[in-house]
C-alpha cells in the first residue's frame, strides 16, 4: 500500500508522525512524506521516502527583535504569507501527488496546500491531527474563542486578506478547493487519527467512531548529539523548555529562572530555542545548563519536574514519562493544555505573574516534586497514555481504511 503524507513542516508537527511512518515501512507499505529540508534527515531515518517542498514553506525558527517583545504579531503575518505561498503550489504539487498513483492521503489540517490537494483527488482520506480534536467539541470551540477575543493586529488582518483572496482565485481558475482557516482545526475526514488518549479529549463523548484517540507515540528519536546527559545522572533534574516556534524568545522568563533555581538542589536544563543566544543572558548559574535545543525526550527520562510551554507534544512527552508539568502557556492550544493537565491533576498552570516571579516558581515546582498525588495521578495516566495504541494503532487504523475504501472503489468499478 503507498500513503501520501503532509504534515504542516514544525517540528511540533513532523514530530509525532515519524514513528507513525516508520512502523508503516517496517509492515512493508511505502510511505512518501511532503515536506521541507529540514526535516529530511528525520523522515529519511524512518525508511519513509521525501518530496521537497519549496524552500519558501520553512517556518521561521526565530524573529528577529524577539527579544524587544511579543513576536506574535511578526509570527502571524509570516505564518499566512507561508501558508498562501503553498496554496499557490498547490495545483502543481496535485499534479505529482495524482502521478503518485497512491492508496491513500493522510494530511494535518494546518497543512492548507495537504488539505486542499486531498479534496482534489479521489483517494480515501484521512486527518492525522496534532492536537485536540476541535470539531464536536464547544468546550474547547469557547476556550478557544476566549484566547481569540482581540482582532488581530492590522498587518496579520491584511495577510488573512491576502490568503483569502488567493484561495478564492485558485479555486475560480483551477479548481482547488475553498480551505478557509475558521475551517482548518474543524476538517473531519472519514478516518481522524487524535494523538491524545481519550480521557484527555474534552466532550470525548461527541466523538464518533471517525475519531481514533491514539494517544502520543514516544519512540527514542537519536537526536543526543553532544549534549552532556552523563551531567545529570545522581541529581533532581529540573527541565524548562518552551518549545520550537519564535514564540520561545522569552529572554525575561529564562532570566526569572535563573534567579528562582541559582544555589539550589535542582539540576536545571532549559532548552531557550533558535533565536535566543545563551550568551545574551547574562552569568549562567553552575546548576544550570542551558542549550538552544536538548534531547528532550533523553533529558524527559531523567527529570523530576517539567516546566513547559504546554505544547501537545511536549505534554504528552512529559506525561508519558510520567513527569508532573508547570505550564507556562504562550498561544494557541497551550492555554488549553494547561487547563486540562491542572483540571486532570497532572501539574500546575503558571499565570504570567508567576512565571516571572522566581520565588513564587520556586515554590510551584518544589510543591509539584514533593506532593505525591502528582505522581500517583501520573501513574494511572501513563496507563492510559500507552493503552491508546499510538503509532500502531494508528497504522492498523491506516492499512485498514486505506484497503476497504481500495476494495469497495474495485466494486463500484
Ligand atoms: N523539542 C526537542 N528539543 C527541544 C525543544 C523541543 O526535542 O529543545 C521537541 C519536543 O520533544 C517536541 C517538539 O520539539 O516533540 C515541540 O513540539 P511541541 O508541540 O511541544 O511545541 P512547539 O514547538 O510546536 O510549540
Amino acid at each position: 500500500m503507498k500513503f501520501l503524507f503532509y504534515p504542516a513542516p514544525a517540528h511540533g508537527h513532523v514530530n509525532p508522525m515519524l514513528p507513525l511512518f516508520q512502523e508503516l515501512v517496517s509492515r512493508g507499505d511505502e510511505v512518501v512524506v511532503h515536506v521541507t529540508r529540514e526535516f529530511e534527515e528525520v523522515v529519511r531515518h524512518t525508511g519513509a521516502s521525501l518530496r521537497l517542498l519549496d524552500d519558501r514553506l520553512t517556518l521561521p525558527a526565530s524573529m528577529a527583535g524577539g527579544a524587544n517583545g511579543p513576536v506574535l504579531g511578526k509570527v502571524m503575518p509570516r505564518l499566512l504569507g507561508l501558508m498562501r505561498q503553498g496554496m499557490l503550489q498547490t495545483p502543481r504539487m496535485a499534479e505529482q501527488a495524482r502521478a503518485e498513483r497512491a492508496d491513500c492521503i493522510v494530511y494535518d489540517p494546518m497543512a492548507m496546500w495537504g488539505r486542499a490537494i486531498a479534496g482534489m483527488l479521489e483517494l480515501p482520506k484521512a486527518i492525522f491531527h496534532t492536537s485536540f480534536a476541535l470539531s464536536h467539541s464547544p468546550t474547547l470551540k469557547r476556550e478557544m474563542r476566549k484566547t481569540m477575543k482581540s482582532l488581530p493586529p492590522p498587518r496579520a488582518l491584511l495577510s488573512i486578506l491576502e490568503l483569502m483572496w488567493t484561495s478564492e482565485v485558485l479555486h475560480w481558475r483551477q479548481g482547488v478547493p475553498r480551505v478557509g482557516l475558521g475551517t482548518a482545526f474543524q476538517s473531519v475526514e472519514d478516518l481522524n487519527l487524535i494523538p491524545v488518549p481519550r480521557t484527555y479529549q474534552p466532550d470525548a463523548g461527541n466523538f464518533d467512531e471517525r475519531f481514533l484517540f491514539i494517544g502520543p507515540s514516544v519512540l527514542p528519536r537519536n537526536d543526543r548529539g553532544d549534549f552532556p546527559l552523563e551531567q545529570l545522572d545522581g541529581k533532581p533534574v529540573l527541565l524548562i523548555s518552551l518549545g520550537t516556534t519564535p514564540m520561545n524568545q522569552r529572554p525575561d522568563f529564562y532570566k526569572a529562572c535563573f534567579e528562582a533555581f541559582r544555589d539550589t538542589r535542582w539540576q536545571v536544563v532549559m532548552a531557550c530555542g533558535k533565536g535566543t543566544d545563551p550568551a545574551t543572558l547574562g552569568p549562567i548559574p553552575s546548576n544550570i545548563l542551558v542549550r538552544q535545543r536538548v534531547p528532550q525526550l533523553d533529558v524527559l527520562a531523567r527529570a523530576r519536574v517539567f516546566v513547559t510551554h504546554g505544547g501537545m507534544n511536549s505534554t504528552m512527552e512529559g506525561l508519558w514519562h510520567g513527569v508532573p508539568l508547570a505550564v507556562f502557556p504562550q498561544f494557541g492550544d497551550q492555554p488549553l493544555n494547561a487547563s486540562r493537565v491542572s483540571e486532570l491533576g497532572l501539574g500546575h498552570t503558571l499565570s504570567p505573574r508567576d512565571a516571572l516571579d522566581p520565588k513564587a516558581l520556586r515554590d510551584i515546582v518544589e510543591r509539584l516534586d514533593t506532593d505525591p498525588g502528582y505522581r500517583q495521578r501520573l501513574a494511572g495516566f501513563q496507563k492510559e497514555l500507552r493503552d491508546a495504541g499510538g503509532h500502531r494503532r494508528a497504522a492498523d487504523a491506516l492499512q485498514q481504511y486505506a484497503s476497504a475504501r481500495q476494495g469497495a472503489r474495485r466494486k463500484a468499478a
